[in-house]
This record gives C-alpha cells, sequence and structure tokens, in this order.
C-alpha cells in the first residue's frame, strides 16, 4: 500500500479528463470510530465538503455504510448523493430503483435473535445491540476486557442453530459483530451494482471510481475495484486489497478536499 499524499501526483494523473464516482464508507472513514454509533456525528468540514462535492457537476458520491440506510441519511443529511445502508442491502439514490435481496422470512428470525439477545445479554454492562432493521449490531467497544470472552460465547451459542441452517450470516467488524441475511451481498457487490448503473449519472464521460473505507467489510469493494478503480484504505497500513491508505479521518477530508480542487479548476 502506498501513503496517498507522497504518491499525489500519480494518484491525480489517473484521474485525468475522468468523470468520479466516489465511493465514501462513513464510520472510520468519515467520522473518528466513537463509543457508541450515535455519537459518530458528521463533522462540520467533512459536511461541508460533501455539500460541495454533491453538487460538483465532475462527480457522484455514493455512500455505503453498515448502518441504516434511514440512519445513515440522516447522519449525513445531503441530497443528491447515493447511500447504501446495511453494507448495501438497501439503496437509494437520484433515478436509481433498487430492489432488496432479503427474504421477508428473515425478518422474523432477526426478531428472535434480538429478543433472544436483549435477554442473554442483559447481565454484560457495555453491551448494545442495534436494530438496523435488515441486520443487527452486536457492539461491545464498552464492555469491560474480562467480559468480552463471556458475550462472544452467549452470541456464539444464540446464533450457531441460525448459522448452521445458513439463516443468518456474521460479519465482523471493529468490536462490532453484526447478523445478516444469509444473501451474497456486501459492498463489493454494491459497487459492481452502481458501475453496471453508471450511465445514470456519467451520462457516458470516461470515469474512474474511488473507493475509501476502513474496515474489513470494505475490503470486498477493494477487491472489486483492483483492476477497475482506485481503492484507498483508512487507518494504520495493514494488509490490504486497497492501493493506497490515509492515516486517518482527518486525512480524508484533506482528500475529499483535492479531489474538490481537481474538480473546480
Ligand atoms: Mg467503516
Amino acid at each position: 500500500m502506498k501513503y496517498l499524499f507522497a504518491h499525489w501526483d500519480s494518484f491525480k494523473k489517473k484521474l485525468d479528463n475522468k468523470y468520479i464516482i466516489l465511493f465514501l464508507d462513513y464510520d472510520g472513514t468519515l467520522t473518528p470510530i466513537v463509543n457508541s454509533p450515535a455519537q459518530a456525528v458528521i463533522p462540520v468540514k467533512i459536511k461541508e465538503l460533501l455539500s460541495r462535492l454533491s453538487q460538483n457537476p465532475g462527480c457522484k458520491l455514493a455512500i455505503i455504510s453498515g448502518r441504516a440506510l434511514g440512519d445513515i441519511k440522516k447522519m449525513v443529511g445531503l441530497e443528491n448523493i447515493i447511500y447504501a445502508g446495511n453494507h448495501g442491502l438497501e439503496l437509494e439514490g437520484p433515478k436509481i430503483r433498487f430492489q432488496s435481496p432479503i427474504r421477508p422470512r428473515f425478518k422474523a428470525v432477526l426478531k428472535q435473535i434480538k429478543n433472544d439477545l436483549t435477554k442473554k445479554l442483559s447481565s454484560i454492562k457495555g453491551a448494545l445491540i442495534e436494530d438496523k432493521g435488515l441486520s443487527l449490531s452486536i457492539h461491545y467497544r464498552l464492555v469491560n476486557k474480562k467480559k468480552i470472552a463471556l458475550l462472544k460465547n452467549i452470541l456464539h451459542k444464540t446464533i450457531i442453530s441460525y448459522l448452521a441452517r445458513k439463516r443468518i450470516k456474521t460479519k465482523a467488524g471493529k468490536m462490532v459483530l453484526e447478523i445478516t441475511p444469509p444473501v451474497k451481498w456486501d459492498k463489493g457487490k454494491v459497487v459492481l451494482w452502481l458501475l453496471a448503473r453508471q450511465r445514470i449519472f456519467t451520462a457516458g464521460k470516461p470515469f474512474m471510481p474511488v473507493y475509501v473505507g476502513d474496515d474489513k467489510t470494505d475490503e470486498d469493494a477493494f477487491k472489486v475495484l483492483k483492476d477497475k478503480g482506485l481503492a484507498i484504505f483508512v487507518g494504520r497500513p495493514r494488509k490490504s486489497h486497497a492501493g493506497y491508505y490515509l492515516k486517518n479521518t482527518q486525512e480524508t477530508a484533506r482528500f475529499l478536499k483535492k479531489i474538490l480542487e481537481l474538480n473546480e479548476k
């Protein structure tokens, strides 16, 4: 992985005369990771940059988050952006029609698991169950370190039979476990789905997809863009499918500003 600002000129060249399709993750990419998801308010500076980018004729923004669609739309609060929630299981944007790949029966399964976990995890202080409609997130950032093994054990016992019958899938993130529908759908698939429909916003212009993300679930998107786009990891460099990295969310802001400058000159 190359440090983006050390290779800015060659990166910039790849965007020359291209319409930019800019995919952005939210938590850990646009806002720092915080103790509880509700605290991850969008920084004013980032919102301002996104607002200007969303009105720029040279690019299209797509925010792809693990949060529920309604939640991510509320957190960002801007029009003329494509929003994908629940890692792309929900998607909405100007002129875009999307059919969710979820079966109705799944919601009953999720409700059952939520009820079970609510009871079983009630004794573990700091465990937080977030109901995202099409998925559940079990956050344990606030749980005492000594209790994490117990929490994981309870989680495992509660969901193992559903997992075995392929009623659900799980995804691990930063101090969070997600319970999701058993469909082959992820951030990479949603990127491909949007790229297959890029004419809606590029109007046939040559384009370059750029994806910025910080977590395991973003790797699916990094992977699909390997030979058709640019992928940027946010955080301490590690093994990743991304070709570039930025050190933190402040640097994401600096990056957005540079993209804006390219397009506004
Ligand atoms: Mg993230």
